[in-house]
């Protein structure tokens, strides 16, 4: 595969016009922004000392009836007593409808769709996912801007591998909205295994096990010539360290002989289970205890008996990094280094079972918290323009293969998944019919032989094709992915310049589980779909045989005598039935025959039509 490469503005600054260039960890449940100061990056503290933001919002009205936030810490405070207007994990509705969150009737709060994604009722108001973020990425801003009192030049904000184009645009608006000007948006994994430095090391396969509070990431980096390049990437939305405090505290529970009854008992079981867990990172036991409705809980949990509780999960975890090797088709052993990112990987299980599985130790030097904003701000210092070191190149990958439709509801695959980004890729389409003056383009996304079964991402036309024989026309449809994976096709008919484009910016999102199912069942119908794409090729073929048929007939079937006339009808009555029926080969069989019963009727219009041009010509004229 060809790789793309991306130069990065390379000219040397002025040392005193530094430019002052960050890098945010928009994360789920916390956020971070880090700098390069002095030389190496650093996450950079509120004026408490502490460099985590809890990734949530609080809006209240003062007693003059006027909108306020908390943001951070103080909205957590608030958030048992206020839940409705105490928004967390806002991550996980960027550029999401309502029906893209399964989950939502869970969650305590008041969604409503809204154009473009879903919005959550407060007392200030609906509040779209965008403006939430933006009140969290503000706060870093303000951060930063008192830390170097000086203006912010740009930052790089990190989003999920498996992010579409509606998650990275919101993500995008959300940092124009706070003020921030976007030097680019990094993948996790790509900024974790920078902040290792591993892009100045050793060539190869690394693997990035990013286990947090709600959610489970793993990603293959292949480094070449100081290039990174995501080669895939997998995980489960729905797995991380909570579940593993839920998993703690029913243990408890049970063996204290004990139920958490009210709402309010289930968070203070939940988070002393947490509590402990967390300790049991460092110590060979802890206790358990908290106060329920029905009495004090007291257990002891030793560090073997919740590795135990959690194998389950981290066994889950293990297998979606194998789907991922699998996918890359490259073993365990092929991996270079494996690096750690998240709080869960502070769990001495998880890095003992990460550890086994691909047999070597995995880094753990660098805090898993703060490791994802470090690389970013190394990153952001590069995309400044403060590093005369050279030129770094960073690339990242597609999610889903992005496509074309064709005759027959087919797609032609144009970028396949997992391509580096970004990307651009041209290819050649004629028109079906003769005097065709418009063509539609409909751009898909997903894995599968059939329109149907993929996902719509947009569709156009292109009009004004001077009129030709059929197959006559050359349009060019161009895909571009930007390194931020947004996408523009553009289609264009060579000979006339005509040109029709259109820029990808989806409505709505698709999430990582419906990225995961396309995936999944693209896999395991490859084989059904190869059979039904033959069929439905076989049928545009027909279609094309009698459509070319019927324009002759109709300029030169004067020159059939009534049987011949009557054999071709004959041939062209057979394709129409077997085009109705599912057999390939009586298909096939009865396009060739009609092929084969016109040459001779082929062979008399191209002598007639030489006669015509010569007519009246003499021969040194032709
Ligand atoms: P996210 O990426 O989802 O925002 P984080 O990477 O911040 O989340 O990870 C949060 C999770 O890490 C929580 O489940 C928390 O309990 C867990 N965690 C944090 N510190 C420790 C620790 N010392 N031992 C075990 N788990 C920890
Ligand atoms: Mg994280």
């Amino acid at each position: 595969m060809a790789l793309l490469q991306i130069s990065e503005p390379g000219q040397s600054p002025d040392p005193h016009q530094r430019r002052i260039a960050v890098g945010i960890d928009l994360g789920t449940t916390h956020s971070l922004v880090a700098s390069v100061r002095h030389g190496a990056a650093e996450c950079l503290p509120d004026a408490q000392g502490r460099v985590i933001l809890p990734s949530a919002v609080r809006y209240l009205l003062d007693d003059r009836g006027q909108v306020r936030r908390q943001i951070g810490y103080d909205a957590i405070a608030q958030q048992a007593e206020d839940p409705l207007n105490t928004i967390v994990s806002v991550k996980r509705f960027m550029g999401r409808k309502l029906a893209d969150l399964p989950d939502a009737g869970r969650l305590p709060y008041q969604f409503e769709d809204q154009p473009g994604m879903v919005g959550v009722h407060t007392v200030a108001g609906v509040k779209s996912p965008v403006e939430v973020s933006a009140e969290i990425l503000a706060n870093l801003r303000q951060r930063a801007e008192d830390t170097f009192n000086d203006d912010l030049f740009g930052a790089v904000i990190t989003v999920p591998a498996y992010f579409d184009d509606a998650q990275r645009q919101a993500t995008k608006d959300a940092a124009q909205m706070a003020g921030l000007n976007v030097l680019r948006l990094l993948n996790e994994p790509t900024a974790a295994a920078i902040a290792y430095g591993l892009d100045n090391g050793a060539e190869g396969l690394y693997a990035i096990y990013d286990l947090g509070g709600g959610t489970f990431d793993i990603s293959l980096l292949q480094l070449s010539r100081g290039v990174f390049e995501v080669v895939a990437t997998g995980g489960d939305s729905a797995l991380g360290g909570d579940d593993i405090d839920h998993i703690l505290a029913d243990a408890a529970l049970a063996e204290a002989k004990m139920e958490a009854v009210t709402p309010q008992d289930k968070r203070t079981v939940l988070v002393a289970a947490r509590r402990t867990k967390e300790k049991l990172s460092t110590d060979g036991n802890a206790h358990l205890s908290c106060a329920l409705s029905g009495g004090m809980l007291s257990v002891t949990i030793t560090r073997e008996h919740l590795a135990e509780l959690a194998k389950p999960l981290i066994d889950k975890t293990l297998a979606s990094v194998k789907r991922v090797l699998r996918d890359a088709k490259v073993k365990a052993d092929e991996v270079k280094g494996v690096v750690m990112v998240g709080g869960s990987t502070r769990m001495p299980a998880v890095r003992d079972a990460v550890g086994a599985f691909f047999g070597q130790t995995p880094l753990t030097d660098l805090n898993p918290d703060e490791v994802v904003a470090l690389g970013a701000a190394i990153q952001a210092n590069l995309l400044a323009g403060n590093n005369t070191q050279g030129e770094h190149l960073l690339l990242d990958v597609l999610p889903l293969s992005l496509g074309l439709e064709t005759m027959g509801g087919l797609v032609e695959r144009i970028i396949p998944r997992n391509t580096p980004i970004p990307c651009a890729r041209a290819q050649d389409f004629t028109t079906f019919k003769d005097g065709q003056t418009a063509l539609a383009v409909h751009v898909v996304q997903g894995e599968r032989e059939q329109v149907e079964y993929c996902r719509s991402l947009a569709r156009f036309e292109l009009r004004g094709i001077p009129p030709m024989a059929a197959g006559a026309a050359r349009i060019r449809v161009s895909f571009q992915v930007d390194a931020d994976g947004l996408l523009s096709v553009s289609a264009k008919e060579l000979q006339s310049g005509v040109e029709a484009s259109v820029v990808v910016k989806p409505s709505y999102g698709l999430s990582d589980e419906q990225v995961a199912n396309m995936l999944r069942e693209g896999f395991t119908t490859a084989a059904e779909d190869m059979k039904d794409r033959a069929l439905r090729e076989a049928r545009v073929e027909a279609e094309r045989m009698l459509e070319a048929t019927r324009t002759a007939l109709a300029a030169d079937g004067d020159l059939l005598s009534a049987e011949q006339r009557a054999e071709i009808d004959r041939l062209m009555a057979q394709i129409g039935q077997r085009c109705d029926r599912g057999d390939l080969e009586a298909l096939e069989a009865a396009t060739k025959a009609l092929a084969h019963g016109t040459e001779a009727f082929a062979a008399e219009r191209m002598n007639r039509s030489i006669r015509q041009a010569l007519a009246g010509r003499k021969l040194d004229q032709v």
